[in-house]
């Protein structure tokens, strides 16, 4: 194990930047970025005009995905001999659909601390303007380009009680709305694109809505696809518990939600849904 000198070893700073609007940056991350030695960035000609923007004139690096295994071993001993590095991509959060893992792995593995500087992100970005009901969703990052790989991948979701959230480019939006509406079926769904910047647009309805909505204009903007769940049991007053027995083994959902939705697709009282519901959950953990 090689030994490592706290005392000198520099420290890794995971720093997220403006998805549109420059004003979105944090004061944490301003500071962040001024202070550190060094700035590893994704594109250094991109990064470059966000730090003109605020006049930061620490140095930069390259940081990109085709030579991430590469680069992240050169910038990992620069840390062990106490450089400080900021991490940046080109928008948004490190990471997250964006190269980074690589370098926080390694440099974790050296013994180097990691620092999340949170800010701007297109996933928390539009989720927090969709408004959906559940708390929990399965970020699937970009879906794969090809038709084909596409609908495969998909179909992997049929299943899912959770929103599914993907991000898309504008030339792949409408091939991917087509895809989802054969795969997945005409759900409730959202976009949000160019979020945080003047032609933002926000727009809620079904697939096949949007569809109409992404042919009949030019899809300036990247896009978060937001797709509501599919999973929906059909139901009928016979099988009430049945169907309450199904949610609570196949889903996560609380027992409280499983009520309401229950109570709602049956058009029966929901206290009386949330009771039947009390004494499924009890049976099945005494089975259990
Ligand atoms: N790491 C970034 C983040 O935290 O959001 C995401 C990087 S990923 C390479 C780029 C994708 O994020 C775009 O294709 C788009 O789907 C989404 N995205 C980035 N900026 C966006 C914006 N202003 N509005 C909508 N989507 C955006």
């Amino acid at each position: 194990m090689i030994q490592i000198n706290q005392a000198i070893v520099g420290r890794l700073y995971v720093v997220a930047t403006p998805i549109g609007n420059l004003e979105d940056i944090t004061l944490r991350a301003l500071r962040t970025l001024k202070e550190v030695d060094l700035i590893a960035a994704e594109d250094t000609r991109h990064t470059r005009q966000l730090l003109n923007h605020f006049e930061i004139h620490t140095p930069l690096i390259s940081y990109y995905r085709e030579k991430e295994a590469e680069r992240s071993d050169e910038l990992v001993q620069k840390m062990l001999t106490g450089v400080t590095i900021a991490l940046v991509s080109d928008a948004g959060t490190p990471g997250i659909s964006d190269p980074g893992a690589i370098l926080v792995q390694k440099a974790r593995g050296a013994g180097i601390v990691i620092v999340p500087v949170p800010g701007p992100s297109a996933l928390t970005a539009a989720l927090s303007a969709a408004g959906i009901a559940e708390s929990a969703f399965l970020f699937l990052g970009f879906a794969p380009p090809k038709k084909g790989q596409r609908q495969k991948f998909l179909s992997t979701f049929v299943e899912s009680p959770w929103s599914l959230v993907l991000y898309e480019s504008p030339h792949r939006i409408q091939g991917l709305l087509m895809d989802v509406l054969e795969i997945l079926g005409d759900r409730q769904a959202f976009w949000g694109r160019e979020l945080t910047k003047l032609y933002e647009d926000l727009q809620a309805g079904t697939i096949s809505q949007l569809l109409e909505r992404a042919s009949s204009q030019r899809n300036r903007g990247e896009f978060v696809l937001i797709i509501g769940p599919g999973v929906s049991r059909q139901v009928t007053g016979d099988d009430l518990e049945e169907t309450l027995l199904w949610y609570q083994k196949n889903t996560e959902f609380s027992l409280k939600d499983v009520s309401q939705r229950v109570a709602k697709d049956l058009g029966l009282s929901r206290s009386d849904v949330y009771q039947k519901a009390l004494q499924v959950w009890a049976a099945s953990k005494d089975n259990s």
